[in-house]
C-alpha cells in the first residue's frame, strides 16, 4: 500500500506540473465524477494546488471544487506530456486532468470524489484523520495523545490507525517499532509517555527521510547499500542488523496484518 511519503511525493510532483495551469480537458470513467463535470465543467478551471493529507490526495480547482482521491492498494497518479505514451494500459485509466503543458492520469484509483470546501469538511473519514507528520502544521502532541487514547490496541496496529497518525503503512510501522526497540505486539497501555513521543518522532523522521530520498526506495537504515535499506520489513529469517538474531514476522490476531520484528532488540 502506498504510504504517506509516497502520496506526499505524488502530490508534490502533480503540484509542480499542474498548479496555475488551466484545465483544457477532463475525462473519467467514474460516473459520479462525470456527472459533476457535466453539471459544472472542469475545463476552464485553474488547478490551484495539489496537496496530500495522510494517504489522501487533494487536487484543488478554482471555483471551490476539490478532487479527493485515495490510492488504497492499487491506485497511482502519473503525469505525462501531451501525446506521451502512458505506462499503464488505457483500461486502467480512471481520471485524466489535461492542461496545456502536462496531463495527470489516475490509474485504478478506487476512491475519488468531488467536494466543495464545505462538503469536504463534513466528510467524516477525512475529518477523523489524525495529524499528518508531513504537514507543515503537524502537532506531535496531538498524535501522542491519539496514541495514548488507544491503550488496548497493539502497537503495530495503533501505528497503522489513520485516525491516530495519518501516513504510516505496513513497511514503516514495522520499521518505526524496530527503531524504537518496541515489540509491535505490546499494548499501547504498556508504553511510557517518552516511548510514545519517541514513536511519533521516529514516524515523522522516517516519513520525511523518504520524501527527500531520491532513489525511489523506502529507506530507514540510512545505509546506501541497496540490500540494506530496511531494518526488519520483509526480512523474516534474515539476521537482525543490530544483534544478528533471526527477524520474525507474525500476524496481529485482531486483523491478520503482519508485523516484522527482532525478538531480541524489541521488547
Ligand atoms: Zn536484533
Amino acid at each position: 500500500m502506498p504510504e504517506g511519503d509516497t502520496i506526499f511525493r505524488a502530490a508534490r510532483t502533480l503540484h509542480r506540473a499542474l498548479a496555475g495551469q488551466t484545465v483544457t480537458r477532463f475525462e473519467t470513467v467514474l460516473p459520479k465524477l462525470a456527472r459533476i463535470d457535466c453539471d459544472t465543467p472542469l475545463a476552464g478551471r485553474t488547478v490551484e494546488s495539489v496537496a496530500s493529507r495522510g494517504k489522501w490526495l487533494l487536487m484543488h480547482f478554482s471555483g471551490d471544487l476539490i478532487l479527493l482521491s485515495h490510492m488504497l492498494m492499487s491506485g497511482s497518479w502519473h503525469i505525462y506530456r501531451p501525446g506521451e505514451k502512458w505506462q499503464r494500459h488505457r483500461t486502467h485509466m480512471r481520471i485524466v486532468v489535461e492542461t496545456p503543458p502536462m496531463l495527470a492520469v489516475a490509474f485504478n484509483v478506487p476512491v475519488a470524489e468531488f467536494h466543495s470546501a464545505a462538503s469536504l469538511a463534513r466528510r467524516e473519514a477525512f475529518n477523523r484523520l489524525g495529524p499528518a507528520p508531513l504537514a507543515a502544521d503537524f502537532d506531535a502532541a496531538v498524535a501522542i495523545a491519539n496514541l495514548a487514547a488507544r491503550p488496548h490496541l497493539e502497537l503495530g496496529l495503533a501505528l497503522l490507525d489513520q485516525t491516530v497518525l495519518a501516513g504510516l503503512g505496513n513497511v514503516l510501522k514495522s520499521e518505526v517499532a524496530f527503531a524504537c526497540g518496541l515489540s509491535p505486539f505490546r499494548k499501547v497501555a504498556t508504553l511510557t509517555p517518552e516511548q510514545l513521543a519517541g514513536l511519533v518522532a521516529t514516524a515523522r523522521q522516517f516519513l520525511r527521510a523518504n520524501v527527500t530520498e531520491s532513489s525511489g526506495h523506502r529507506r530507514t537504515t540510512g545505509r546506501m547499500d541497496g540490500e540494506e535499506f530496511l531494518w526488519v520489513y520483509g526480512r523474516q529469517g534474515e539476521p537482525c542488523r543490530r544483534c544478528a538474531a533471526p527477524i520474525r514476522s507474525q500476524k496481529h490476531t485482531a486483523d491478520g496484518r503482519i508485523s516484522f520484528f527482532c525478538p531480541v532488540c524489541q521488547t
